[in-house]
């Protein structure tokens, strides 16, 4: 880092950054992305992805490891370095971007910031975080080998990962706060006909209590609101939330407008309210948040920033 000021700072090495800083390096922007954790995103959390076009059963690490690599090769320069805030001076129009090392001076910003998993909110759920209570079944599966694991959700990352859980656990029991579950019809046949799953549903998980590990679960049963407390050896079984994901967009302040889930307005520029501040990948309102959306979105903010610093675009 240096006085230098940038074209472009990207912040999140997911798959928008990755996209964005590929897309940057073609156009010779001076750029760099600074990603906090290692390269990748929420792909690294993914274990299998059928649905990019192109690499059918590929995996997330491999997937981020090759657009990292990818963007390495074309110049691009990434960091590891969290941002802190971001601000832009009225006068000169430059963009600061705080980070836990010292500021980057930019004429534009692309914030490529993702998404964190959403708590579901039952009492002890902060408590054991990380020792029994996780946010990532591809993370944190195998500690659960031959153990009972709950799976709190609906969607399709619950289903996902609850068939991915079923080959490591003795037995997946699915939590669901509705009468029905919203995944794809497909995967929810596959978790119905796996002898392993169980699918309580209009059941809510309300508290998880132990000593170090958990110890006993309680349950709703939301259509007659009884409680159901379940006792367990300490530290025989886990719960997994997966209730969604909720934008990360705190750091840029009022710089952004925001829907009221918290996610970004963009047009379909990428361009938010704030000229040279571009949002892409999950973070931005959008009907489809997706590795392929997120790589078009960085795409397209990247040629966005090109086109505001007057500069030759692709396309
Ligand atoms: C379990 C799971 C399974 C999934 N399966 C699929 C699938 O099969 N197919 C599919 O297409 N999609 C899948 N998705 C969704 C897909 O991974 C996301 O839509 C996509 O990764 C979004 O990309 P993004 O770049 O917008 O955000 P992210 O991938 O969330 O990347 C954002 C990056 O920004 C970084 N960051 C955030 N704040 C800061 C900061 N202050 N400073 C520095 N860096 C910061 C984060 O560390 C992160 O690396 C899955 C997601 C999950 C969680």
């Amino acid at each position: 880092m240096s006085d230098t000021v940038r074209d472009l700072v990207i912040i999140g090495g997911g798959p928008a950054g990755l996209s964005a800083a590929i897309y940057a390096s073609r156009s010779m922007l001076d750029a760099v992305t600074l990603e906090r954790e290692a390269s990748g995103g929420q792909m690294v959390l993914t274990g299998e992805i059928d649905n990019y076009p192109g690499l059918p059963g590929t995996d997330g690490y491999g997937l981020a490891e090759a657009m990292r690599a990818q963007a390495e090769g074309l110049g691009a320069h990434l960091e590891m370095d969290l941002v802190t805030s971001v601000g832009r001076d009225e006068a000169s129009g430059l963009f600061s971007v705080s980070t836990s090392t010292g500021v980057y001076q930019a004429k534009c910003v692309i914030a490529a910031l993702g998404a964190r998993p959403r708590r579901a909110g039952f009492e002890g759920e902060e408590e054991f975080t990380g020792r029994g209570v996780s946010y990532c079944a591809t993370c944190d599966g195998m500690f659960y080998r031959n153990k009972h694991v709950f799976v709190i959700g609906g969607g399709n990352s619950a289903a996902e990962e609850a068939l991915f859980l079923a080959r490591i656990a003795s037995k997946v029991t699915i939590v669901v706060r509705r009468d029905h579950m919203r995944a794809q019809t497909a995967l929810v046949r596959r978790l119905e006909s796996d002898e392993k799953v169980e699918i309580r549903y209009q059941t809510s998980v309300v508290a998880v209590e132990g000593g170090r590990l958990p110890s006993s679960i309680t349950l709703r049963d939301n259509a007659t609101g009884t409680l159901k407390v379940e006792n367990h050896e300490e530290g025989s079984f886990g719960i997994f939330v997966l209730v969604g994901r909720e934008p990360e967009t705190e750091l840029l302040g009022n710089l952004v407008e925001r829907d009221e889930s918290g996610y970004v307005v963009t047009d379909d520029r990428m361009a938010t309210r704030t000229p040279g501040l571009f949002v892409a990948g999950d973070a931005r309102r959008k009907p489809l948040r997706q590795i392929v959306t997120a790589a078009a979105d960085g795409a397209v903010a990247a040629t966005s920033a090109a086109a505001y610093l007057g500069l030759p675009v692709e396309g």
